[in-house]
């Protein structure tokens, strides 16, 4: 089936050729022919499988006829992140190159004057992180009667992230009469309640996840001891192998982000860092560094990494294990992406066994132990690659360096109940009417554990307004 027997225009298929694709993806497939139609719709799908397209393109169609009203955009889409607001943004602009459709991004984090401009204006599409357009909304700058087409992405991270009730409430300011679409990757038991409550007959459609089924990764797990310098240790020899030419290393805190990208710069390698402490301006340039190749290391959180599409990654590292399945399948999913292959390494030790089994079970998948680069836990702190005046590493001689050792957090909770000590010791949220205007991370009251360790440590990224940044019109080509 191509592109053309789905429905679609004439200029958004000439821009789905100039995107490359020949294709459409199973999701798309099945997706855009209903969307088209008008019907409500649940995804069952996750990054990777082309689902933004799969909405975005009929949107497009749709949203071509018709006017534009001032204050009153005519379409929604909620995001859990900024990042992935963003790359809707872009790819609304990619495949909306031939259609002069208007559109707005209210996210945290950058100045909101230029968007409530084009709000006031009226705009065709609205992209937004919930907490963001209900505070807009509370200002009396947004009006929400004239938005007949809602999506409603990554619903099961909103869940993780809080955003559930903000999402129920908007869903009553919208016209009873709508459009929607909500896409998930799982449907826990409150996103089926969200979809009962809020979607009239929709279809369902399911996709495989991308990461579980790829075989084009090739997974392994490397046992190591909880210490932090054989933790780093072991990462540095598995990232001197000649085949790691790009690599992204995922960790659980914002803070061993932080100082793992310390160390690898100390040693030689050539690293930046992406976490949800850092402002949107530092976040895109480091991932600019990143993208552009300047650095072939971005050490990087969860939700910080989360949507990121780079293409050519060689390497993913678990440098700790994820405490959540799904953030494996998506953490690995950054790499063997369109098609090339790639290899995920994952640090795990004694703790992580349950964690690992729970992976292996969502992804029925057995993961293939290799052994340590390292030969025992005692081992020193590896000596850090000599840099050339070019900045490329020479092999290692060994040198202690304890310095690292001190530097690192304490490992992870045995399970997702079991919150470190040092997160369950954070304040207690305030109430929700004072959290408006103040910064995201302390937004909303944990509604779980696991949210709460999510919150507290990599707060839910919504407080971002400004302009689309161009971020992700940069690639790694394969
Ligand atoms: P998504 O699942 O929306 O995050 O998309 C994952 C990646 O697939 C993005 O880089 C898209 O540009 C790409 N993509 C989407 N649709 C297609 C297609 N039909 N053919 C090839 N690549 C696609």
């Amino acid at each position: 089936m191509s592109f053309a027997d789905l429905g679609l225009s004439d200029d958004l298929l000439r821009a789905v050729t100039d995107a490359g694709y020949t294709e459409p993806t199973p999701i798309q497939r099945q997706a855009i022919p209903s969307v088209l139609m008008g019907k409500d719709l649940i995804g069952i799908a996750q990054t990777g499988t082309g689902k933004t397209a799969a909405f975005v393109l009929p949107m497009i169609d749709v949203l071509g006829e018709g006017r534009t009203r001032a204050l009153m955009p005519r379409s929604l889409i909620l995001e859990p992140t900024r990042e992935l607001a963003a790359q809707v943004a872009e790819n609304f602009e990619k495949y909306g190159v031939n259609h002069k459709l208007s559109m707005a991004l209210l996210i945290g984090g950058v100045q909101m004057g230029d968007q409530v401009k084009a709000l006031e204006k009226g705009v065709d599409v609205l992209i937004a992180t919930p907490g963001r357009l209900m505070d807009l909304y509370g200002r009396g700058k947004i009006l929400l009667t004239g938005c007949s087409l809602l999506v409603i992405d990554e619903a099961d991270r909103m869940l993780d992230m809080g955003f559930i009730p903000d999402i129920e409430e908007i869903c009553t300011k919208l016209p009873k009469v709508r459009q929607t679409l909500l896409f998930s990757a799982t449907m826990p038991p409150p996103i089926k309640k969200l979809a009962d409550r809020f979607l009239t007959d929709p279809k369902t459609i399911e996709v495989a996840r991308p990461a579980s089924t790829n075989t084009n990764i090739t997974q392994r797990i490397v046992q190591v001891s909880a210490t932090a310098h054989v933790k780093r240790d072991v990462l540095r020899r598995l990232l001197q192998q000649d085949e790691v030419s790009t690599a992204i290393i995922f960790c659980n805190r914002k803070t061993t982000v932080r100082d793992l990208n310390k160390s690898l710069k100390k040693h030689g390698f050539r690293s930046a860092e992406i976490h949800g402490d850092m402002d949107q301006s530092a976040r895109i340039a480091e991932l600019d560094r990143f993208k552009n190749g300047d650095v072939n290391i971005l050490v990087a959180s969860d939700v910080a990494a989360r949507g990121i599409d780079v293409k050519g990654v060689s390497h993913v590292f678990n440098f700790d294990a994820p405490w959540h399945p799904d953030d494996y399948v998506h953490r690995i999913g950054r790499t063997g992406r369109g098609g090339a292959t790639g290899t995920a390494y994952t640090l795990v030790t004694p703790e992580d066994a349950e964690n690992i089994a729970e992976i292996e079970k969502l992804t029925g998948h057995k993961i293939e132990r290799v052994p340590s680069p390292v030969a025992t836990d005692d081992a020193e702190d590896a000596p850090a690659p000599k840099r050339t005046r070019g900045g490329k590493r020479e092999a290692k001689k060994p040198e202690p360096r304890r310095e690292d050792v001190a530097a690192e957090t304490p490992a992870k909770p045995k399970s997702r109940r079991a919150a470190p000590a040092r997160e369950e010791a954070a304040p207690a949220p305030a109430p929700r009417e004072e959290q408006r205007s103040r910064p995201v991370r302390d937004e909303r009251p944990a509604r779980d554990d696991r949210r709460r360790r999510r919150d507290q440590d990599d707060g839910p990224d919504d407080g971002w307004n400004g302009p689309i940044p161009d971020f992700l019109n940069y690639t790694i080509d394969a």
